[in-house]
């Protein structure tokens, strides 16, 4: 008998800037060929060798505007005063083809999906402690002390929203958390909802 495809899982992560959000994504990703990231769309310039099409699709306001309008966007947000968007269409495409897609995204993004699409699994990074957090944003050498002070007070409302997400993630070490990652998404997968179809033949 030929198992349906099962609908991949929709996965929303969101955290602090230095909670190690992306170093976790890129190593569940080299774990499992199943695992897509969305690329979103944003109003923000590229930084440092970011190109086009890979971190981000760089559009301006007038074309970001234009694509809300069309209505081309699954969730999008204002954050720093930039627009930052989730493509619809090739996020929908990838789950019907059975890939548990990643959509690395802030908590305002993350509130709009739960309230307006009734699925997805809404997972907050968070880091083992304060302490570590700036640790890690200092030793990152990328943000000046004031933008280092500036992501400290964020991550302050930011921790505040966690209680609104499915599941908290730890992140004490990367293998650690691509082991908690792993096990949400195989654990969502078993969710009697998901199987129902396969008991309900075995019963006709
Ligand atoms: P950065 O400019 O540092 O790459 O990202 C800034 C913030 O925007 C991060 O918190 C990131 O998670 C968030 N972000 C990136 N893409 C999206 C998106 O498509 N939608 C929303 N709502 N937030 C996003």
């Amino acid at each position: 008998m030929q198992l349906k495809q099962q609908r991949g899982q929709l996965i929303i992560l969101s955290g602090p800037s230095g909670a190690g959000k992306g170093t976790v994504c890129q190593a569940a990703m080299a774990h499992s060929s199943s695992l897509k990231i969305s690329i979103s769309a944003t109003t923000r310039a590229p930084r440092g060798e970011e190109k086009d099409g890979v971190e981000y699709f760089f559009l301006d306001e007038a074309e970001f505007e234009k694509k809300i309008e069309e209505g081309a966007f699954l969730e999008y947000a204002k954050v720093h005063d930039h627009y930052y968007g989730t493509p619809k269409a090739h996020v929908l495409q990838m789950l019907d083809e059975g890939m548990n897609v990643i959509l690395e995204i802030d908590v305002q993004g993350a509130a709009q999906i739960k309230e307006k699409l009734g699925f997805g699994i809404l997972i907050f990074i968070a880091p083992p402690s304060i302490e570590v957090l700036k640790e890690r944003l200092v030793n990152r050498q990328t943000d000046s002390d004031a933008q280092i002070q500036l992501r400290m007070k964020n991550a302050m409302s930011e921790l505040k929203q966690a209680t609104q997400y499915d599941y908290v993630i730890v992140n004490n070490t990367v293998d650690q958390a691509v082991a908690d990652l792993e096990a949400i998404i195989r654990a969502e997968q078993c969710r009697s909802q998901n199987n129902l179809e396969i008991i309900e033949e075995m019963l006709m």
